[in-house]
């Protein structure tokens, strides 16, 4: 197989298959920053109206940069991984003072919430610049394309995958390139019964004329559950709720919390009120009312009715419906 034949399959069939998607709509790199950022942990289904109602609402980056960090949550609501929301603000501030979009991989590389991912991505696609992306999909696709085991989690594959992914792109419209690799594992690569029939690589794949195509791509090993405990404490006046910025939990930094009193656990406990899961940690909650005022430092009182601007995590909503000070919905 050649790079170039490789490229010509692809692109033709990415141009008659792609399906129509609304931050497709315009190469303007603020929309395709957005729609990446989403993208990352969320499928393309869930992600469309979380993006149209984003772009609804803050149409331009200034609009982004102006806006006050709880709208930014707030419509972030339900996408979950905040610290994306708050980066995302950020960087737009950034952008804003910078008078222009940086165009190139290394020079967006330095703002906030910019990843290699999210970096390559918006150089590629909305810029052109010849750099490759590597996500969930691509690696699929490579592994087996190659018929690689690649230990995508150690460095050293990680970065012969970048070659690979690299290499797709050189003398082609990595905009178009990427965008197909990626489509190509979304919709004919899946990770189950990928149709290999439709693909336009089925010719060049060493995991189909192997028959490796279930056993690509290696499986990353997974981390141990790590069980929590958290007895969250709930301060109220007047409607309103004393919350701290959350430093101790090893998720949700920098979230604006209740009090919490965290037990690192080696198992399930007996008594919990609810559990809750963020990436590998289970996290078992129970909530207390408490009249008497708080003696924590810096705490501060909001509105209960603003609880989802102020902090839209699902683990406090469920946390203040258990105890009936939000609605259940
Ligand atoms: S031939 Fe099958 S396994 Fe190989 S890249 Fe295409 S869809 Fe994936």
């Amino acid at each position: 197989m050649t790079i170039k034949k490789l490229q010509k399959n692809l692109v033709q069939w990415y141009l008659e298959n792609k399906r129509p998607l609304p931050w497709r709509e315009s190469r303007d790199p603020y929309f395709i920053w957005i729609s990446e950022v989403m993208l990352q942990q969320t499928t393309v289904q869930a992600v469309i109206p979380f993006f149209l109602r984003f772009k609804q609402r803050f149409p331009t980056i200034g609009s982004l940069a102006q806006a006050p960090l709880a709208d930014v949550l707030e419509m972030w609501a339900g996408l979950g991984y905040y610290s994306r929301a708050r980066n995302l603000h950020k960087a737009a501030q950034e952008i804003v003072r910078l008078k222009a979009f940086p165009h190139r991989y290394q020079d967006l590389l330095p703002l906030p919430g910019f990843g290699d991912y999210t970096s390559r991505a918006v150089a590629s696609i909305a810029f052109g610049e010849p750099v490759g992306v590597v996500d969930g999909n691509v690696i699929r696709v490579l592994s087996r394309l190659y018929g690689q085991g690649f230990q995508f989690w150690k460095q050293d594959d990680k970065k012969m995958l970048q070659q690979r992914s690299d290499e797709l792109c050189q003398n082609a419209d990595a905009a178009t390139v990427n965008q197909a690799l990626m489509e190509l594992g979304a919709t004919i690569c899946t990770p189950q019964s990928p149709a290999c029939t439709l693909c336009p690589w089925s010719a060049f794949c060493k995991a189909r004329q192997q028959g490796l195509t279930t056993t690509l791509p290696l499986k990353k090993p997974k981390k141990n559950l790590r069980y929590i405990a958290i007895e969250m404490h709930l301060h109220f006046k007047k409607n309103q709720i004393a919350l701290v910025e959350n430093h101790n939990l090893p998720f949700l930094k920098k979230t604006l919390m209740p009090p919490l009193k965290i037990t690192q656990l080696q198992k399930k406990p007996k008594q919990y009120q609810f559990a809750h899961s963020i990436t590998h940690y289970k996290i078992f909650v129970t909530t207390k009312k408490i009249a008497t005022r708080p003696t924590h430092k810096n705490l501060q009182w909001y509105p209960v009715h603003q609880i989802t601007k102020i902090n839209p995590t699902s683990l406090l909503l469920k946390a203040l419906k258990a105890e009936s000070l939000l609605p259940q919905s």
